[in-house]
């Protein structure tokens, strides 16, 4: 069984309004056990929307259309519907009824424009829309011999409105098998994605069941393990076994499954092991700290943390002179472990993490060069690590505060961190 999705809109098509539905509709189609194998945006134009609709009928099983059901010139679905068929548009007597009541009740006379809502294409069925005007519409479209006919279902483009018509009027329609697909994630750090798919090896070998894939998100390794079965049982099972087998593979590597992040990580470790953190962040803005205390439970280990984001802050706040700046650079590893000491000092902390990082990195002159330093200060030691800049500042800055949480959680798994 296979699906499309048509998103209808010029709003979508010149960049206005980014097409959230299609996303939205995707996640549920699959949780149904169907495929998506198409997502098309249209403008609103009828010609254009007939050849879509043409396209996806010829490709497709379940097709599902958001958008253009509207009372104005520009909501054009349900002409194209018709169109796409060669059936007349006719007047439904029930849903004008509901469209005159839905105004009636708010004080107002329906304008004549709205009339046209209630127009379906002959041989169509109307899907009820309680929350606002626009029903959506059931078509099935015959392909021949021995073929099923395509399923249509046009619903509203108004987020809310389609939701509702998709879980209330579109579900039960729509021909699926019982078979299951669920997905689980798991996350890692500190590898690149060409990397871990050759640790991988046959694991993500396309066709596999379940299927393994890897994405990386500023510098995040997600694994996407997506199985299929008869029954939830039986998918669990077969995440469960390629889970492990990922784990194995990749060791100290996997920090957390799902929405787990490496805060979230480090903050169960700090509260299992009974140890206390502070931090202090330099061309940061604070994001260490912002994301530690994102972490439910964190008051339990993350007393506070320092946000000094110029040399003179720095000299002022810790004891740190304008000799020892000029004599190593404010990016430094010498500057980055004086932070971490004299903060975990301070704070009275068993771990401090410091970063000094430059903004953006687009001061630097060579992109050899670390864009920043962190460090984690503890009582016997303090371990440092440069980071690169790669990508912008906004990948910079979470790449080099999610270094920063790495090396204290591989340094609470006493692992040795490797350079990367
Ligand atoms: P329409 O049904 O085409 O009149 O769309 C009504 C409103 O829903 C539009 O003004 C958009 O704000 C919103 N909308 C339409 N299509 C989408 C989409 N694919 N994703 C998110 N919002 C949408
Ligand atoms: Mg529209």
């Amino acid at each position: 069984m296979k699906a499309e999705i048509i998103a209808i809109g010029s709003e979508l098509t010149d960049g206005a309004k980014l097409d959230t539905n299609s996303q939205w509709l995707s996640q549920q189609l699959t949780d149904l056990g169907v495929t998506v194998h198409f997502h098309t945006t249209v403008a609103d134009d009828l010609t254009e929307n007939v050849d879509v609709l043409r396209i996806a009928v010829e490709r497709a099983d379940i097709i599902l259309v958001t958008g253009g059901l509207g009372p104005t010139l520009d909501d054009l679905t349900r002409q194209a519907m018709a169109d796409l068929v060669g059936a007349e548009l006719t007047l439904h007597e029930a849903s004008l009824a509901v469209i005159r009541e839905m105004f009636a009740s708010r004080g107002r006379e329906m304008p004549q424009r709205n009339e046209v809502q209630a127009m379906f294409p002959q041989g169509s069925e109307p899907l009820p829309n309680p929350v606002g005007t626009a029903p959506g519409i059931w078509m099935e479209v015959p392909r021949g011999d021995g073929l099923f006919p395509a399923c249509i279902a046009a619903m509203p483009g108004v987020p809310s409105e389609m939701r509702r018509m998709f879980e209330k009027q579109v579900k039960p329609r729509l021909p699926v098998s019982a078979r299951v697909i669920r997905r689980a994630r798991l996350n890692c750090f500190g590898l690149g994605e060409s990397h871990t798919e050759q640790i991988l090896g046959d694991l993500t070998a396309r066709g596999n069941d379940p299927e393994v894939g890897i994405t990386a998100s500023e510098a995040t390794i997600t694994l996407r393990i997506t199985a299929r079965g008869d029954t939830e049982q039986e998918c669990a099972v077969k995440i469960h076994s390629a889970s492990e087998i990922a784990r194995r593979l990749l060791g100290h590597y996997v920090f957390g499954t799902e929405d787990e992040e490496l805060q979230h990580a480090v903050v169960q470790m700090l509260i299992e092991s009974g140890k206390t953190l502070s931090t202090v962040e330099s061309g940061t803005g604070g994001l260490l700290s912002h994301r530690l205390t994102d972490v439910d439970g964190f008051e339990r280990c993350y007393v506070g943390g320092l946000i000094l984001p110029t040399e003179t802050s720095q000299q002022r706040e810790l004891e740190l002179t304008a000799e020892q700046y000029q004599q190593h650079g404010a990016i430094s590893e010498t500057i980055a472990r004086e932070l971490a000491s004299q903060c975990r000092t301070r704070l009275g902390t068993d771990y401090a993490i410091a970063i000094t990082s430059d903004r953006g990195g687009a001061a630097l002159t060579d992109p050899a060069q670390p864009a920043a330093f962190v460090a984690i200060a503890m009582a016997d030691d303090v371990l440092t690590q440069p980071v690169i800049r790669l990508g912008d500042s906004t990948m910079h800055r979470s790449r080099t505060v999610k270094t920063a949480l790495n090396l204290l959680r591989l340094r609470l798994l006493n692992v040795e961190p490797s350079r990367s």
